[in-house]
């Protein structure tokens, strides 16, 4: 049985989890700095990665945040 219903979305508090973390990859090789809490982080993990891989100079941000969706009463 397949039963319709109203969805709602929202931050989601996962404990260990912070609400946003950054993440730089690498677009020549895919390599990344994983989630950072502080978009610094990101960033100083991309100035190492090019500064070991001189031609890696091109970078995309991921922004992981964390939502829950709950049935609406
Ligand atoms: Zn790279």
């Amino acid at each position: 049985m397949i039963q319709h219903a109203q969805w709602r979305i929202g931050p989601a508090k996962a404990p260990g989890n912070p609400p946003l973390a950054h993440e730089m990859v690498c677009v020549a090789c895919t390599d990344s700095s994983g989630p950072r809490r502080e978009f610094e982080a990101a960033c100083d993990w991309a100035f190492r990665h090019s500064g070991g891989h001189l031609s890696h100079t091109a970078y995309r941000e991921v922004v992981h945040r964390y939502w829950r969706t709950a049935p609406v009463d």
